[in-house]
């Protein structure tokens, strides 16, 4: 095959099969946030460059060198979505969902693909996914505190053990301004030694040094100044009351005075959920990571409103699951194959199917007039749990054999009783679960 016909690097298909995976997952994701109160939004896969590098800020790895972006024909400066909060928080500002008939807090969610030209390797691709949420509108540690247990509630429900929560806070306005200078002042001494990218954050932006995945560079910072000793009072009460608040609720963490989020509009709570599953070879790998962002819907344009939300990568969740041996067995339930043998029974196996379909159960049969013992082995490689058969016979008496797959049991059941009775021993197979 030529280059030009195979997926992009960084790209999967995601084959049957394995999708019933990916529903399964964002049947409990739904499931979960509608308890919460959380409404699905469906933001467009691209927007104006500048909703992302506004959010993002000028200096992320997101916006210096990942973004897909482009000009359109039209001469637009467009991106493809890198994450999900920028056009969440851009259509929150756009179609004023902070009024006073809007809930506080207003909560959505979201799910689907994400791009980021990325070196492609396991759980980092170029187009991914995530679910997310996003709370508007109320600045208390209690709604911090509720989405962290709300992941939990999600990531439990999922069957995921030894995960590690991780806080920090990165303060309020005032808090920055001093932990700022202070950094500077620790940093610029080593400024020779560190990473070409972290020199450029010196100035820039040093407060993601922190985050360096450069190992000169964490050896460096290792002994920083924690913002930690620079938190406002206010700030101070902020984050006290989300760790009493989190121990209420029995959730344990650590802190981590050394993480630093990805954008540049975070502020107070940070979190990040972490797994050491061998699917990253025991390493601990961030899967689901949030945190408040007070300025951003103003830097969108909007009023003064807090937001707090969290984005969660789901190939990194479906590699862990896997690897974990806690994805559930997805399959497609077949409740009916029908056999018909001979060319005229033939004709009749499409009506039948159909009143079974229509009575509500999936059915399926032969589509092209083969021999009944290639019939029962299709019946058989798709696990139908009732085959139905007719032949001439069945068609002069108006009835149909009905065999139980499990047991071998068959009876003889009239065409006008079919669907029925079809359901009544498909309910008690299957104890209702259907
Ligand atoms: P990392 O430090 O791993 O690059 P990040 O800080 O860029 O992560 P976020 O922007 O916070 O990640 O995205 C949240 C989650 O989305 C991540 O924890 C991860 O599970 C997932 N994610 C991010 N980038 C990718 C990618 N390129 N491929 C697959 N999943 C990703
Ligand atoms: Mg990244």
């Amino acid at each position: 095959m030529t280059v030009r016909y195979q997926r992009q690097k960084g790209t999967a298909d995601i084959l049957p099969g394995e999708a019933e995976q990916w529903q399964y997952v964002e049947s409990v994701a739904r499931k979960i946030f509608a308890k919460y109160r959380y409404s699905e939004i469906r933001t467009p896969l691209f927007e104006n460059y500048e909703v992302f590098s506004r959010s993002s800020g000028d200096t992320s790895d997101i916006v210096t060198k990942e973004m897909y972006d482009f000009q359109d024909k039209g001469g637009r400066h467009i991106a493809l979505r890198p994450e999900g909060t920028a056009g969440v928080v851009r259509a929150y500002v756009e179609n004023k969902l902070y009024g006073p008939e809007y809930a506080d807090p207003y909560k959505v969610y979201y799910m689907g693909p994400m791009f980021r030209y990325e070196r492609p390797q396991s759980g980092r691709m170029r187009e991914f996914h995530q679910i997310g949420v996003e709370a508007f509108g109320v600045d208390t540690p209690m709604l911090d505190v509720e989405t962290i247990a709300m992941a939990q509630e999600l990531l439990s429900t999922l069957g995921l053990k030894h995960l590690k929560y991780v806080i920090n806070t990165l303060g309020d306005a005032e808090t920055r301004a001093a932990y700022h200078a202070a950094l500077v002042n620790y940093l610029t001494p080593y400024k020779d030694e560190l990473s070409e990218d972290s020199q450029v954050r010196l100035a820039k932006n040093p407060l993601r040094i922190l985050d360096s995945k450069d190992e000169h560079d964490q050896a460096i910072v290792a002994n920083a100044p924690s913002i930690l000793d620079f938190l406002t009072p206010a700030a101070q009460k902020h984050f006290d009351e989300v760790k009493s608040q989190l121990t209420a609720l029995g959730i344990a963490y650590e802190v981590d005075a050394n993480m630093v989020r990805g954008l540049d509009y975070y502020n107070h709570t940070i979190f990040e959920i972490m797994s050491d599953s061998e699917a990253f070879g025991g390493k601990w790998t961030t899967i689901l990571a949030g945190g408040r962002y007070n300025g951003l819907v103003k830097e969108l344009g909007g009023p003064e409103m807090p937001g707090v939300g969290f984005g969660m990568g789901v190939e990194r969740l479906l590699l862990i699951m896997n690897a974990e041996g806690i994805m559930p067995k997805t399959t497609m339930p077949l409740a009916a194959y029908v056999v018909g043998i001979g060319t005229e029974a033939h004709q009749a196996v499409l009506p039948l199917v159909q009143a079974v379909r229509k009575a509500g159960f999936a059915a399926d049969c032969d589509f092209m007039d083969r021999k009944p013992k290639a019939q029962f082995k299709a019946a058989n490689r798709e696990h139908a749990v009732l085959v139905i058969t007719i032949g001439e016979d069945e068609l002069v008496q108006h009835a149909a054999q009905v065999k139980v797959m499990a047991t071998g049991e068959q009876s003889q059941v009239s065409f006008d009783e079919l669907t029925n009775h079809f359901a009544d021993v498909y309910q008690r197979l299957t104890k209702g679960d259907n």
